[in-house]
């Protein structure tokens, strides 16, 4: 396989108040993973600037006026429940955003199989015109529907593991059953959506999972329910919510995953997108707090992406 690693040093200038979770040592911690010898043969890309024009793809234009004109000139200001700005957050959103969409143009160019895109401020708790959790703008739903538009194909999987369920990405794709959003998440938890009974138009897979859920919990939720949700909706692209949350060190979270589940449901997605998807996988960081947790498990995950 080849696999493409995209960060940007930008990503450490977003800057939140001292104690919270989602914080620049975050990425500190996964480059420091990803940079033992057995990631030598990754191809480490700078992200890219995106087009601010491109986010419309998912956020109407107000929306994103408001939140580059809140940027504080030094300092951080609360922009949204929990979801901070500093001085140079829009400039990482961009890069953040750009970083998909460069993944996804790599895998329908054939420079990669599959990419590992690692970015903050993490997306999937932004709605169409609602920052919150952590999020300013949604990342992967601008990459699926970047997709559509440039590489002229009609069905994306979204595939969300992180602790807590990806609301804004359920949110944005409710109606539209050429994106499919399938999560795992514990319950009950922050957003406090996720419930089984949120189908939307038949495209939408909730697999709620109980606090202290271990990994055979969590690997019989993608054996019976999100795998063959997938290998029924026959997607031509899979993206991935990495969040590493549901690490069972992770403070955020009461879930009981080892950096091994990750591997396993990184693998068992792979096998889908080989079906499907001619390999075309991309993955995007959302949560993960505790250092070692995101660590360890990050580098499960992108050295499964690197073997196959
Ligand atoms: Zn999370």
């Amino acid at each position: 396989m080849t696999t493409q690693l995209y960060s940007h040093e930008i990503h450490l200038q977003h800057i939140t108040p001292p104690g919270h979770p989602e914080r620049v040592d975050r990425l500190i911690a996964v480059a420091e993973a990803l940079s033992a010898p057995e990631f030598d043969d990754l191809e480490r890309k700078p992200s890219v600037r995106v087009d601010e024009k491109l986010l419309e793809l998912v956020h109407p234009p107000e929306f994103i006026n408001k939140i580059r004109s809140s940027m504080p000139s030094e300092g951080y200001v609360q922009f949204a429940p929990d979801t901070h700005i500093s001085a140079k957050s829009w400039e990482s959103v961009l890069f953040g955003v750009g970083a998909g969409l460069a993944a996804v143009d790599a895998v329908f160019g054939s420079q990669a199989d599959n990419a590992f895109v690692a970015i903050r401020p993490p997306g999937h708790h932004a709605e169409i015109d609602t920052a919150m959790g952590f999020c300013l703008v949604n990342n992967i739903a601008i990459a699926a529907r970047y997709a559509q538009e440039k590489h002229g194909i009609e069905r994306v999987a979204i595939v969300d593991w992180d602790v807590h369920h990806g609301n804004g990405t359920q949110a944005i794709f409710y109606n539209n059953p050429d994106i499919m959003f399938a999560s795992t998440h514990q319950m009950p938890l922050y957003p406090g959506s996720g419930y089984e009974n949120e189908t939307g138009v038949g495209n939408i897979h909730n697999v709620p999972l109980r606090e202290d859920d271990d990994g055979l919990v969590f690997r019989d939720a993608f054996n019976s329910r999100i795998l063959p949700a997938i290998n029924d909706f026959s997607p031509e692209l899979i993206l991935v919510s990495a969040g590493f949350d549901a690490h069972y060190r992770d403070p955020l979270g009461g879930l009981q995953l080892v950096a091994d589940d990750f591997d396993w449901a990184t693998g068992k997605l792979m096998d889908m997108a080989a079906r499907f998807c001619n390999n075309r996988l991309v993955s995007l960081l959302e949560g993960g707090y505790d250092l070692r947790g995101l660590g360890e498990s990050t580098a499960a995950h992108v050295n499964r992406l690197m073997r196959g």
